[in-house]
């Protein structure tokens, strides 16, 4: 960094912005579906990591391309497997809030080495709600946006 007037990013800003600022809509499953419609799901919503609802529609898993990539080699029951049964599950689900600092977010996605993470509302000490989405495409757009001086727009939406 030359300190040079007019070419510094404007870091200060990451202080003030939140995971309500840049999260995107999230795209689930049921713990029932199988791991078929979790495949069609990825593939028709074009998005790389699913949540997963259990009947109280509460957060209870995590499915990721590689999890979907492993149940399906070499075997053919996909459409009768449930996703519950390959999918990292709760309690051990990194998650965040929408008050969320987005530099912190983007600390926990390096050091947990996971590319997405529910934004959730918590209910209770075990119910989570999932209200939004926070992955490294959006982690990416901030950085832009930050160095084009940008403030996200409320009504963009971010894939
Ligand atoms: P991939 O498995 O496609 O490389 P990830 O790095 O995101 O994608 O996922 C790695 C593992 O971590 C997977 O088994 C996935 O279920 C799990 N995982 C993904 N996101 C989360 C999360 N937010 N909390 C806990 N585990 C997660």
């Amino acid at each position: 960094y030359t300190g040079k007037a007019g070419a510094e990013i404007p870091l200060e800003q990451l202080k003030n912005i939140r995971v309500k600022d840049y999260q995107s809509i999230p795209v689930v499953v049921k713990e029932s579906d199988s791991v078929y419609d979790a495949i069609s799901t990825m593939f028709l919503e074009d998005v790389g990591t699913i949540f997963v609802l259990d009947a109280k529609s509460n957060l209870a898993g995590v499915l990721s391309r590689k999890d979907l990539l492993r149940a399906s080699l070499g075997n053919q029951e996909l459409e009768s497997m449930p996703v519950s049964i390959i999918m990292t599950r709760m309690p051990n689900i990194t998650v965040c809030y929408k008050d969320d600092l987005m530099i912190e977010v983007c600390k926990r996605l390096i050091e947990k080495q996971i590319d997405a993470l529910p934004v959730v509302n918590r209910k209770s000490p075990r119910e989570f709600e999932v209200i939004g989405r926070i992955t490294k495409t959006t982690t990416t757009k901030l950085l832009v946006d930050l160095v084009n001086r940008d403030l996200p727009l409320k009504e963009e939406k971010y894939d």
